[in-house]
């Protein structure tokens, strides 16, 4: 085992809204996830979502992780009382829009049908330029339909009309109302569906048989 210095500790800062936070643990781990949690905090805070538990954890949140990593400087293992020094930090000086922060941490939330509109916009507010387009971006793919076993995600490449692909919504069989829109990835197709609330996936080989969607 390690010795561990009782004179020293993991230092880390980090820069959020020209403020400076300061967390120190025994552990570089314990430090970091400390200082992760209060930037996380911050942008919460800022943006006016909930924090929620375990926001950080698993392969599947690595972009939470690292837009939150952005703001935050280098550890160091100094003495106890040793001053702080933040150019030794190299704290970085970040900025971000409020939709960064509600895009980063609350995409997959917010996809649903109601929030996507018929020309591809996801809405997370209720005013007009509380949306973006979703063209470009990118969309974790549902874990049973993916390709590998680890988490996957796939940019939008193009929207098409929904009405000019089925005749009826393959998942409640009811007619798909105007205006809805497919989602096309390389791999992918993801039909929101107003009709029945559902979010629609299907798989690119399977896009000449239409049983396989799920
Ligand atoms: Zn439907």
């Amino acid at each position: 085992m390690a010795k561990i210095n009782e004179n020293k500790i993991w230092r880390i800062a980090a820069r959020i809204d020209d403020e400076i936070i300061i967390k120190q643990a025994s552990s570089i781990e314990k430090a970091t996830r400390t200082v992760r949690n209060a930037v996380f905090q911050r942008l919460c805070d800022s943006a006016e979502i909930e924090y929620e538990l375990g926001w950080w954890k698993g392969h599947r949140h690595a972009p939470r992780r690292d837009f939150v990593d952005n703001f935050i400087g280098k550890p160091l293992y100094v003495f106890v009382d040793e001053e702080f020094e933040v150019d030794l930090h190299e704290v970085p000086y970040e900025v971000y829009s409020i939709e960064q922060v509600r895009l980063t941490f609350r995409k997959m939330s917010l996809m649903t049908p109601d929030n996507i509109d018929s020309w591809g916009y996801l809405h997370w507010g209720q005013g007009d330029s509380e949306k973006f387009s979703l063209l470009g971006e990118k969309l974790p793919i549902p874990p049973h339909l993916a390709l590998s076993k680890g988490f996957e995600e796939e940019e939008v490449l193009a929207l098409s009309d929904a009405q000019e692909c089925f005749d009826s919504c393959p998942g409640c069989n009811r007619e798909i109302p105007f205006g809805t829109i497919i989602l096309v990835t390389e791999h992918f197709r993801l039909m929101p569906a107003n009709c029945c609330g559902k979010m629609i996936w299907q798989k690119e080989e399977d896009s000449v048989d239409n049983d396989e969607w799920v």
